[in-house]
């Protein structure tokens, strides 16, 4: 073995010891609430496609249409060549959805986080993040080089801290003109400008579902003159009465700045955007590098995610949504929660040592019911979880059996486990 081999095998080993070895699971059928997962069918609650639209007919046949008048291929990015019908018909559709001015599609909601966050924000500038927001967001903030600050998890006090910190620090240490910085993330900006603030956070968190707290997260961010950015990956197509998202919902559109989604989990397709105001929009397609340096996504993809938003504010969306509600107070009920103002398709059922949710899991998949285990880096160490998610295409004789499956293992749904160890 090479120096290489020996390196990873020692690391590898250390994930194996540690219970946090993971590998891929091979599906050999389309993901709907049932999968064929190493030849055993098993029902499947663990997906993002929250309203069953990864499979639904108008989709597919919009992606087929996309196929046959562009083809496979984009080509080029979107400022050379790529820049199709199709994406700005779905830049279109996500703006008019959100109710922003403006609306840049990304490849994925990962790369809208970093090309994002790194276009507005460089050395000597301040990110504040919920400590539950997603891997992306925190890669983000590490690559823009700006100092980051960390609140606990929807905690207002701590964020009201930091942000009177931040705005103090700007007032007195506004940098006269910002470094040149040829050849990294930013360019050269010759501009002085002062010391930019950025706080982020989630509308629906996505391994609890959970809620942040976003109108008194709007009313701190004014009050400090901060920037606010949302990532509603768990809420897109969900919420309000166009089921634009939980800001739409709670009428903050106007006060969250940048706006972040992802259409690959209730859109049912792929890919990522950011909506806000024509400017911001007109500065990511300049300055966002993930979405000038990477080939604009394939035609299919932008069309099955342009057809996704027209579903999702249809008349049969709503229909959609209102099942996917039923389902997730049916399966909160007969786990023990109370039913809540703050849903989500999300069940989170926390079991507590990483080899005690293992154990759960595996039960459960030999009960026939496929629902993983997440454990750190995923969430913090010995908060292993059952990750437990509704969708619309359930049927009633699904969830039935998943709840039968919880109760011959004595499952309930926030803690207190026979499983917790
Ligand atoms: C899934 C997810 C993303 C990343 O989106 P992709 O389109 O899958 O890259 C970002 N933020 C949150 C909260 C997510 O759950």
């Amino acid at each position: 073995m090479n120096a290489l081999e020996d390196a990873l095998e020692q690391e590898l080993g250390s994930l194996r010891t540690q219970g946090l070895h993971r590998q891929l699971r091979r599906i050999d059928s389309a993901p709907t609430t049932t999968i064929e997962l190493e030849g055993q069918q098993l029902l499947n609650f663990s997906s993002n496609d929250y309203l069953g639209l990864a499979n639904e007919p108008a989709l597919k046949e919009a992606a087929y249409r996309a196929i046959e008048r562009y083809g496979t291929g984009s080509g080029a990015s979107r400022l050379i060549c790529g820049s199709l019908g199709i994406h700005h018909e779905l830049d279109e559709a996500l703006a008019a959805l959100k109710g922003t001015e403006a609306a840049l599609s990304f490849s994925t909601g990962y790369a809208a986080a970093l090309g994002t966050i790194c276009a507005l924000l460089q050395k000597d500038d301040i990110i504040i993040l919920d400590k539950l927001v997603h891997a992306s967001i925190v890669d983000a903030a590490r690559l823009s080089a700006a100092k980051l600050r960390v609140f606990p998890h929807n905690d207002l006090n701590r964020l009201e801290e930091i942000l009177a910190w931040a705005d103090k620090l700007a007032k007195v240490q506004a940098p006269q003109t910002a470094p040149q910085t040829t050849g990294s993330n930013l360019g050269s900006r010759m501009d002085a400008r002062t010391r930019r603030i950025l706080v982020v956070t989630e509308s629906v968190f996505s391994m609890d579902g959970d809620h942040a707290p976003l109108r008194e997260i709007v009313a701190l961010k004014e009050r400090y003159g901060s920037w606010l950015m949302v990532d509603e990956a768990h809420a897109t197509g969900l919420y309000g009465t166009r089921r634009s998202g939980l800001i739409d919902a709670l009428g903050i559109g106007r006060q969250v700045e940048i706006q972040m989604a992802t259409l690959g989990k209730a859109i049912g397709a792929s890919g990522g955007c950011i909506c806000g105001s024509r400017k911001l929009v007109d500065f990511l397609t300049n300055r966002a590098r993930s979405f000038v340096f990477s080939t604009a996504p394939v035609p299919a993809a932008a069309a099955a995610a342009s057809a996704g938003v027209r579903f999702v504010q249809s008349e049969l969306g709503a229909q959609r949504c209102q099942l996917l509600w039923e389902r997730v107070e049916q399966v909160r009920a007969a786990l023990g929660e109370e039913s809540s103002n703050s849903r989500s398709a999300i069940v989170p059922v926390l079991i507590g040592k990483e080899t005690a949710a293992v154990e759960a899991s595996r039960s459960l998949r030999e009960a026939g019911v496929f629902i993983p285990a997440i454990r750190y880096p995923t969430v913090a160490r010995g908060e292993a979880r059952l990750r437990l998610t509704v969708s619309a295409a359930h049927t009633n004789e699904q969830v039935a059996k998943l709840l039968r499956a919880f109760e011959r293992l004595g499952l309930r749904g926030s803690g207190k486990n026979p499983l917790s160890g």
